[in-house]
C-alpha cells in the first residue's frame, strides 16, 4: 500500500533498522522502543488486521519472533521477553499495517504493563462462549 510507513520499509523507501528477512516477514527495531532491542515483524503483505493476514505469513510471524526473542534471552541482556500485538485502534494500533511487537526484557527494566483482574457473573462466561461459537470458523 504505498501511503503506509511499514511498506514503505518493506520496499526500502524509508530506512529501518532491520534484524531479520525473508520471503514471508521482516523485523526491524521500533523506533520509540519500550526497551532496548524492542523489535516489530511485520508480513511483507499489507494488511490492517492480523486476521486477515494470510495464515503461512501469520505462521512465520509468531515463529521469528519467538526466536528472535530466544536470541535476545541468549545475548545475556536480558531475562525474557513479551510478544504482543494490538490489533485495532480501540486495542491501541496506531500504524495500520499488522505488526508483532518483541520486547526484551529484564526483571529491572522498570515497565510494567496496565493490567487488571475483573470477574464473571454467574452464566456470563458462558454466555460469551456461547455467543463466540456461533460466529467462530477456522
Ligand atoms: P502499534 O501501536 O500500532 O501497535 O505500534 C506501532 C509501533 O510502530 C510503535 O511502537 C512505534 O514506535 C513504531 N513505529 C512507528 N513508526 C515507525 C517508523 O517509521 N519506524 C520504526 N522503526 N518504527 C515505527
Ligand atoms: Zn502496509
Amino acid at each position: 500500500m504505498s501511503d503506509c510507513i511499514f511498506c514503505k520499509i518493506v520496499n526500502d523507501e524509508i530506512p529501518a533498522k532491520k534484524l531479520y528477512k525473508d520471503e514471508h516477514v521482516i523485523a526491524f527495531l521500533d523506533i520509540a522502543p519500550i526497551t532496548k532491542g524492542h523489535t516489530l515483524v511485520i508480513p511483507k503483505v499489507h494488511q490492517e488486521s492480523i486476521s486477515a493476514v494470510p495464515a503461512e505469513y501469520q505462521q512465520k510471524m509468531m515463529h521469528v519472533s519467538s526466536q528472535i526473542g530466544k536470541a535476545f534471552v541468549r545475548t545475556g541482556e536480558y531475562d525474557g521477553f513479551n510478544l504482543h500485538l494490538n490489533n485495532g485502534q480501540c486495542a491501541g494500533q496506531v500504524v495500520p499495517h499488522a505488526h508483532m511487537h518483541v520486547v526484551p526484557r529484564i526483571g529491572t527494566d522498570g515497565f510494567h504493563w496496565n493490567w487488571r483482574n475483573l470477574s464473571y457473573e454467574e452464566n456470563e462466561a458462558d454466555e460469551i462462549i456461547a455467543k463466540f461459537n456461533e460466529k467462530f470458523s477456522i
